[in-house]
């Protein structure tokens, strides 16, 4: 079917045509020639094509690889699909009001027709070389990063010199004088992945979030027209920086630009695939249409000065940031769960005009990223986004947090055909899925968890990977990755192919991973429900480590030669680092200890009398009400600073003698200071009611009542712990009848099993982080930045967390890259840009972990 892909010559004519056709709306230039005497079309589309070049654009490249041919094709649609609903479109016809459309939908035309006619897998152009080979990588040939080479044979080789061929000199005129575009796509295939510019360096660049964010958009738009998940990869350490790329050359010139990688296959069958593929990339390049004028040069908004977390809960968040008061804007506020992710009406948390939010209702020891953006209330234009935040919300009071990397010795994949499996442990990556040659191959990761210790109960758990390439994933919508818990009673040796193949899975995780959503750059996660987090607890309980084995399709499709994912292991020299070494997030309370307390003192308190050792309450003959009241002490609990209490409740059970009126009772947590007499008991300080109030009906129904406190009652009972305060509690009937005269229950005392009791249970665990780490040093050393401390001198420290973050300091853990977690006191930043400023944040924690503040240091670039 590849017939059905369009020629240049082609495409010249339906440029013609619309040229004839849409005079006001169209034009085509030739903006070269090459070798081959081609003309290298250049077409623009505007809703008046006379202002066109007066109006912020958007470059769109394509084909610059002769073989990738969805670029040429794509923008054909493009083309049409603008033309053809213009004139009905009002979104369209505002979004061109503002933006200009230029498109190369072939860069490389010598190139695309040879693909066509002669050899499908050509990528270069047709010059001819020095040693008569033929072909210069024209996405090598730009200055950024070139590299100089005499391989003139090779796929990448990048010409003679940056701008050596008549294709890219096209492109380098062509941008250069129109300072109007703003936003550049070079569209190749393929890997369903975003790939915007590096900057040809480590480190975000200022304009980080507004790319990842523009491709994300794009990628929302085509997950909903086809449920198809783009990844998005900036290329960051240790990946090899692309050299001579268009994408890096439009990106110095201060356009937001990326690469955009479509589909599975360079050539993909067209009424199978390139037929979904374009029409899912039609919305996507709108919604960057959409973007073009918030990043023109005269866009009267900038983004804000700073964007902050100024405090973290388990529950909250309250950011701020930094802005000139003006009247005429506002700032949207967005909220995500993961990385990279898209910014639009769905996940808009606030429109405000503060200079603050504080965002609540947030779930525990979970990642948040928040992003931020000023609009004009006039123009609606938008500003760019500030460096995206990312943070981890704080472990609830109950929790902790774990994150238990992949053990390397005993991680790796065994492949059918192959006999040397052993050999594919501790390094480089995981291969899961099928391949004519390797046959069926399975991963196996294996994590320690023996630092989890007795007790531990799981309430939350995820296991992550994180996708390399998904390259060799050729065939459209085909198989899923799952991910198991094994058996390792039946486990045998995990290096054996058939000893994995037979091993048993005890249970499954999460949901599987279908092929479409496969990409890279973005981690994958298979979360645990409550039942497979009872599977993990049982299996960590019983050997300490947990064993997962990975599996993909393991059948072909006739003609197909392979469908496999390539995660990554972290470990080894292809790996990308121990940042992306296969990770288990969970999130884990620990059994109770149960204390029940009795209390010191119980009183009965009417109008008439105080009696002691009696519970009684209810209305007397006169109608007033009778009062219980109950003291209880805490020092018998461990201390505050280590304990935590999770639960409890008040127990009572009444005596057999029940009422049939309409009377309830309830129980109240009162201010401790409260005198035994009927003036202060009916005008005592409420904290709060324990549970619901209980009717007289139910208590013939059951003799013990049980009171649970609420969360605020739970947490004022903390509070008085740490004093080791006397806590009181009044029982207390009430009516919805007017009058009730001598009617009263009596509750047990004197029998210790059905006396009044304060049950409690309660975890060891630290309230407090520990001091911060001392003597925060930046040296250099083998030409790297070096950052040193030293370490808390405590018993509970378990290690320090490093981050980096070159636009604000880290108030989070998670806010910038980690470039270290342990127990050293030093780190290298490996791939530390020198010449940039930027923040270097040293937390210290304990086992929950409670991070210290951070020691912050700046390091200024040269
Ligand atoms: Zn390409």
């Amino acid at each position: 079917m590849k017939q059905l892909y369009r020629s240049y010559d082609e495409s010249t004519k339906i440029f013609k045509k619309f040229q004839e056709n849409y005079p006001n709306n169209f034009k085509m230039e030739s903006i070269g020639k090459t070798w081959e005497k081609r003309d290298i079309n250049l077409i623009t589309i505007s809703k008046d094509i006379k202002s066109a070049d007066s109006k912020p654009a958007l470059f769109y490249t394509g084909t610059i690889h002769a073989r990738e041919w969805v670029g040429h094709e794509l923008g054909i649609e493009f083309a049409t699909y603008i033309l053809e609903n213009l004139e009905n479109d009002p979104t369209l016809q505002a979004y061109l009001e503002k933006t200009t459309i230029y498109m190369v939908p072939c860069a490389n035309p010598d190139g695309y027709e040879y693909s066509k006619n002669h050899f499908s897998f050509w990528r270069k152009n047709r010059r001819v070389n020095v040693d008569g080979s033929y072909g210069v990588d024209l996405n090598r040939n730009f200055p950024i990063g070139y590299v100089k080479s005499t391989a003139t044979t090779s796929n990448v080789y990048g010409g003679p010199e940056p701008f050596s061929e008549p294709e890219t000199r096209a492109l380098r005129d062509f941008v250069e004088c129109h300072e109007n575009i703003t936003i550049a796509l070079d569209y190749h295939s393929q890997g369903n992945v975003f790939f915007p510019a590096h900057d040809f360096r480590h480190e975000d660049t200022i304009d980080t979030t507004d790319m990842n964010t523009l491709c994300a958009n794009m990628a929302e738009e085509i997950r909903k027209i086809s449920g198809r998940e783009y990844g998005i990869h900036q290329g960051k350490p240790p990946t090899k920086l692309i050299s001579g790329s268009g994408r890096e050359f439009y990106h110095s010139l201060g356009i937001i630009s990326s690469v955009v990688e479509v589909g599975t296959r360079n050539i993909s069958d067209y009424m199978d695939d390139m037929n979904e593929n374009l029409r899912e990339h039609i919305p996507a390049l709108l919604a960057a249409v959409k973007e073009v004028p918030n990043y023109s040069k005269n866009n009267s908004v900038s983004r804000v000065n700073s964007f902050e977390i100024t405090e973290i809960g388990s529950h909250h968040v309250n950011l701020k940031w930094d802005y000139e008061i003006n009247k005429d804007v506002f700032f949207e506020i967005y909220r995500s769960r993961q990385d990279k992710n898209f910014c639009n009406n769905s996940n808009l948390i606030v429109r405000t005009s503060n200079l603050e939010f504080s965002d609540i209702n947030l779930t525990s020891n979970k990642d948040y990223y928040y992003n931020i953006r000023v609009v004009n209330k006039k123009t609606f234009e938008k500003s760019p986004f500030y460096p995206q935040i990312k943070l981890r919300t704080d472990c609830d009071y109950d929790e902790f947090s774990r994150t238990y990397y992949a053990n390397s010795k005993n991680t790796g994949y065994v492949a059918e055909n192959l006999n040397d499996n052993s050999k594919h442990f501790g390094v480089n990556s995981l291969f899961v899925g099928i391949d004519e040659n390797k046959g069926i191959s399975y991963a196996i990761v294996t994590v320690d968890v023996k630092s989890l210790g007795e007790g531990a109960l799981i309430k939350d758990a995820s296991f992550n990977l994180y996708p390399i390439n998904r390259v060799s994933t050729t065939i459209e919508k085909y198989g899923e990755w799952n991910t198991g818990i094994v058996n390792q009673e039946t486990m045998g040796d995990i290096t054996n192919y058939d000893d994995v193949e037979n091993m048993e899975i005890l249970q499954y995780v999460g949901r599987p991973t279908q092929s479409h959503q496969l990409t890279q750059g973005i981690w994958r996660a298979w979360n645990f429900s409550g039942m497979e987090c009872k599977v993990l607890q049982e299996v960590a309980d019983k050997y300490e480590k947990i064993v997962f084995r990975i599996e993909g399709p393991t059948e072909l499709i006739i003609g197909r030669t392979k469908q496999m994912m390539q995660w990554d292991i972290g470990y080894g020299k292809f790996g990308y680092g121990l940042t992306y070494r296969p990770r288990l997030e969970l999130t884990y309370t620990i059994k109770p200890t149960i204390t029940e307390l009795y209390p010191k003192a119980v009183y009965t308190v009417s109008k008439e009398s105080v009696i002691s050792d009696e519970i009684t309450a209810g209305y007397d003959e006169q109608g007033r009400k009778i009062y219980s009241t109950f003291e209880f002490n805490l020092s018998s609990l461990p201390p505050y600073n280590s304990t935590m209490i999770t639960k409890a409740y008040f127990e009572l059970n009444s005596t057999k003698i029940y009422i049939k009126d309409d009377i309830r009772f309830h129980l109240e947590f009162v201010d401790e200071n409260i005198e035994q007499n009927y003036e202060d008991i009916t005008n005592r300080e409420i904290i709060q009611n324990v549970g619901y109030d209980v009717s007289a009906t139910e208590l013939k129904n059951n003799q013990t009542q049980h009171f649970p406190f609420d969360s605020f009652s739970e947490i004022t009972l903390n509070e008085k712990l740490k004093a080791k305060a006397d806590i009181s509690f009044v029982l207390k009937p009430t009516s919805s009848k007017k009058a009730n005269k001598s009617k009263s229950v009596s509750w047990e005392v004197k029998n210790r099993s059905l006396s009044p009791k304060l049950i409690i249970e309660h975890i060891p665990k630290r309230r407090f982080p520990l001091e911060k780490v001392k003597n925060v040093k930046l040296t250099q050393e083998n030409g790297k930045i070096k950052i040193s401390w030293d370490n808390p001198d405590d018993s509970d420290f378990v290690g320090v967390k490093v981050i980096k973050n070159a636009y604000r300091e880290p108030y989070s853990t998670h806010d910038g890259q980690k470039l270290y977690s342990g127990v050293d006191d030093y780190t290298f930043d490996d791939f530390g840009a020198k010449d940039i400023n930027k923040y270097y944040a040293v937390f210290a924690y304990d086992e929950v972990p409670n991070y210290s503040e951070p020691v912050i240091i700046e390091y200024k670039g040269k």
